[in-house]
């Protein structure tokens, strides 16, 4: 018999009543706000009522430099969340919310898959309750705010020409990334060239998920730079009046959502912001309160580990004052033989019978980079778990290969099933990771706060992804020269580079070296507090493929919905 799709394993699954899962961790039923009877908003004055409680352990799940398939750190990050209750132990489980613009698009959803998703999975890849969308709301008013500061005689002298802030739409679209504004009549605005981003890399998401309160996500709104003067200086949303309403805007989507998995472990779905131009976690304020709810606390890093982790522990973890007990780094047989480059793995087609044959001796030559993301972990001070998400194609010896790297590198590892098996397929994860948790942590960031940007940049980029040294353009210079006037030398940096590759080019697999970090330009996230280099061309506003999930997504006869994966 086939393996059941994502969809139909969703749809059978058991649900509890969402407030029973919520009392089940210790929410009481005044913390909760109702959205329909499978979720709940999580009022934040529930983090008042748990602050005398217990603090868990708090496990990252992180992976391997990825495929453009992903190798499974949400199907992994729900399987080990499910598996602690299999050995006695309490958990609970944070992932970001899904981008719409890729659910449609070639990803698909990202609910976990198999027998370890977060569910109803409908709910989760759409709209579920329209942080989104008010995301998007806040963004472009205060777009609207700009074009009509500029109509109405512009008194900050904002430089038409270094206007930074775009719109945002939560659609794949490429024919929106470069638009003209204004067009038409006088009193129809002021034309000037602009773009549109996907929802996910607007910065009011960034702010979502790092912000810890309504009047510190009020501050950072007001923080957000729109472009400079025509004398240079930053002009942000605080001066022109805008950030009020967008905290307005925002009132009900800083309050995380809980759902449940198939298994009824709590997850707290919360903010979505992208994983190049962004910290690609999610909220801060979801893990305050997963961690005041549980033993173990599990939450979902995006991409490798020298990207999403590597802004977990120096970005995330920096804002929130929280410190890490393990990271799991997920591994994938076929991950790990496209690192040895010799086969090339391409979104939308079918793997190669080469790629899936069993060869050993490729998953030890690509292993290099696993033993780099085990390094990215633990010169932060934590243990490193590894994770092998098996797949049906792939064979016992090949999983042996990796469990002696991990071993050499000083590592647990475990075999996970729990894609085909739910929560009992990665008990033997659970105890690792709760092994893991027990040695004492010395979770210490990269750099300390006084560095200079330049000097941020240059940690990360020798230390996390082995490079030699770090090129500026000579526009970089002069925004770092900038920034550090402007009074953001303070703020962490989050690098945007490809994540195919732990170099700034993602044709280089494994781990390289004897190569230089180009720098292009650097730009400024002053508002979610961090600042951004930019290596390479970043795409912020995704474009549909030529068979795009949205041509089989559809109604069936009894208006259930099909396709959805
Ligand atoms: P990531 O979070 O790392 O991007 P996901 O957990 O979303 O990865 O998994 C990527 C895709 O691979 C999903 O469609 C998921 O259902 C599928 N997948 C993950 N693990 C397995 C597995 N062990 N066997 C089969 N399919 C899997
Ligand atoms: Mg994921």
């Amino acid at each position: 018999m086939a393996f059941p799709s994502d969809l139909d394993i969703a749809r059978s699954a058991a649900l509890k009543p969402i407030e029973d899962v919520a009392n089940g961790m210790g929410l009481s039923s005044r913390s909760l706000q109702a959205y329909g009877d499978d979720v709940c908003k999580v009022r934040l004055e529930a983090l008042d009522d748990l602050a005398d409680r217990p603090r868990g352990k708090y496990v990252v799940v992180s992976a391997i430099t990825p495929t453009p398939l992903g190798e499974g750190k949400t199907t992994t990050t729900v399987g080990l969340g499910q598996a602690f209750a299999h050995i006695g132990r309490k958990a609970s489980i944070a992932i970001r919310q899904p981008s719409m613009g890729p659910t449609f698009g070639i990803k698909g959803g990202a609910a976990g898959g198999g027998y370890s998703q977060v569910v109803p999975m409908e709910l989760l890849n759409l709209h579920l309750t329209g942080d989104s969308h008010a995301v998007t709301a806040a963004h472009n008013l205060l777009s609207a705010t700009i074009d009509n500061h500029l109509f109405q005689g512009n008194d900050l002298d904002l430089d038409p020409h270094q206007i930074t802030w775009r719109r945002v739409l939560d659609v794949n679209d490429r024919a929106l990334r470069n638009v003209i504004v204004g067009l038409g009549s006088r009193a129809d605005g002021v034309p000037r060239q602009t773009g549109f981003d996907i929802t996910a890399a607007s910065e009011v998401m960034a702010v979502l998920g790092l912000t810890t309160s309504l009047p510190d996500l009020r501050a950072r709104l007001g923080r957000i730079v729109v472009g400079y003067t025509r004398g240079g200086d930053p002009v942000t949303a605080e001066q022109l009046q805008a950030a009020g309403s967008m905290a307005v805007i925002m009132r009900e989507a800083i309050k995380p959502n809980l759902m449940q998995t198939l298994e009824n472990t709590p997850v707290l779905v919360h903010a979505g912001p992208f994983g190049n131009i962004a910290t690609g976690n999610s909220s801060v304020i979801a893990d305050s309160i997963g961690l005041r709810c549980s033993e173990f606390h599990v939450t979902e890093a995006g991409f490798g580990a020298d990207m999403g982790a590597e802004r977990f522990f120096n970005i995330k973890c920096r804002t929130s004052g929280e410190a890490p007990d393990a990271a799991v780094v997920v591994a994938t047989v076929r991950a790990l033989k496209a690192h040895s480059g010799n086969y090339k793995i391409v979104a939308g087609k079918e793997l190669s019978p080469e790629l899936l044959a069993e060869n050993p001796d490729d998953v030890a030559l690509g292993a290099e980079n696993l033993r780099k993301q085990i390094d990215n972990i633990r010169m932060h001070g934590i243990p490193a778990v590894v994770a092998i998400n098996a797949f049906p194609t792939d064979h016992p010896s090949e999983h042996q290969v990796i469990q002696k790297i991990a071993a050499e590198m000083g590592a647990k590892s475990a075999v996970c099933t729990n894609f085909a098996d739910g929560g009992r397929g990665a008990t033997e994860l659970a105890e690792a990771v709760a092994e893991a948790c027990e040695e004492p942590s010395k979770f210490q960031l990269l750099y300390p706060d006084a560095a200079t940007l330049r000097e941020k940049i240059e940690t990360v980029a020798t230390r996390v992804y082995g490079a030699d040294g770090v090129d500026y353009t000579s526009a970089a210079e002069r925004q770092l020269d900038t920034y550090e006037r402007a009074g953001f030398s303070n703020l962490p940096v989050c690098i945007a580079k490809t994540h195919l590759s732990i170099s700034s080019d993602a044709a280089l697999k494994g781990a390289p070296t004897g190569w230089r970090l180009p720098v292009r330009e650097v730009r400024a996230s002053a508002g979610a507090g961090f600042v951004y280099p930019l290596c390479g061309a970043m795409r912020t506003m995704p474009g549909l493929g030529s068979k795009p999930a949205a041509a089989r997504i559809d109604l069936d006869e009894n208006s259930e919905i099909v396709g959805l994966s």
